[in-house]
């Protein structure tokens, strides 16, 4: 996995294959600051689309990084991508390097900016959150920017479909006890009919057993849920960890070694294994599925271990 600082991967990703992160944010810069964030706490929480980082330097870092031949380009990030300000130019930029589709996966916060709808009309494909169906539980699970009422969220999602041509599948992430009841689901169901998508994706966080602040859903409860969609969702959740690309281990031994020696933040492993915090994450989630990893609050801050063998 080569060391970029706009870049990260090429990772491995379930559903997009080995896919090139593209980061154009400043760490954790987000319109949200969800209660299950695997970054941490949101630094910066706004809802200003601006230039975090200059294209430039993007856009030269890409051209290198496309001989690893990933299957798709992913904008995501440290935070919410739709942040970046020149995201239009950005995603042209890309497509004038390559064929290589480009994936978004987006919390959808701004999609009701009508500007910025036009400046994803490349996009290949649009990965789309919603995790609430009401503004009590878009608060309480999301903690979105002031600027971000339910009613406004929701439209952007419904009118983004309106216009979009690429694929747009809609990821639903469910919390045990907060957003898994059946009441919940079945409004949830109700928004995912207004919207529309090619695919509805449901997912839980995944599952050290310390975890203390969001929980995971049971797998049967998961699969139980998934038929209430029409069509039925598909169950992306991860219990397994089936990551093999051998870079890949290769890294998530690294991470395991450090956290064997001392708990750490996200962002101390980023900093100590000097990698992306977005490869960082994706090698915490294969060792949370596989029973390898605890979890720990403390002063406001997520602390990952080893789990005792
Ligand atoms: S939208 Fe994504 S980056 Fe932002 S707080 Fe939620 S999980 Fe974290």
């Amino acid at each position: 996995v080569k060391k970029l600082s706009h870049l990260f991967g090429p990772v491995p990703s379930r559903r997009l294959g080995r896919s090139l992160g593209v980061d154009p944010l400043s760490f954790k810069t987000c319109s949200y600051d969800c209660l299950y964030c695997q970054l941490g706490v949101t630094t910066c929480k706004t809802v200003q689309r601006k230039e975090w980082v200059p294209l430039n330097e993007i856009l030269d870092e890409l051209s290198p990084a496309l001989e690893s031949r990933p299957d798709y380009i992913t904008l995501s990030g440290s935070g919410e991508p739709t942040l970046y300000g020149p995201m239009g130019e950005l995603v042209r930029g890309i497509k004038t390097r390559t064929d290589t589709p480009i994936a978004l996966l987006t919390n959808g916060s701004l999609l009701w900016k009508e500007d910025l709808r036009e400046a994803l009309r490349d996009v290949d494909l649009a990965c789309v959150s919603l995790d609430a169906a009401d503004e009590q539980t878009f608060r309480t699970v999301n903690r979105p920017h002031e600027d971000v009422p339910f009613d406004r969220m929701l439209q952007g999602l419904v009118d983004f479909r309106k216009e979009f041509k690429g694929q747009y599948w809609l990821e639903i992430l469910l919390l045990d006890g907060l957003s898994d009841s059946d009441e919940h689901v079945a409004s949830l169901v109700e928004c995912v009919r207004k919207i529309n998508p090619d695919r509805v994706q449901l997912n839980t966080v995944s599952r050290p057993p310390a975890e203390q602040i969001a929980r995971a859903v049971p797998q049967d409860r998961m699969f139980e849920l998934a038929q209430r969609f029409e069509p039925h969702a598909e169950v992306i959740a991860d219990f397994r960890g089936t990551h093999d690309m051998p870079e890949f281990v290769a890294g998530r031994k690294e991470v395991l070694r450090l956290l064997q020696r001392r708990p750490c933040t996200v962002d101390d492993i980023a900093r100590g294994l000097c990698m992306h915090v977005n490869e960082a994450v994706k090698y915490l989630e294969e060792l949370g599925t596989k029973g390898l990893l605890t979890k720990t609050q403390t002063a406001g801050r997520l602390y990952y271990s080893a789990a005792p063998e």
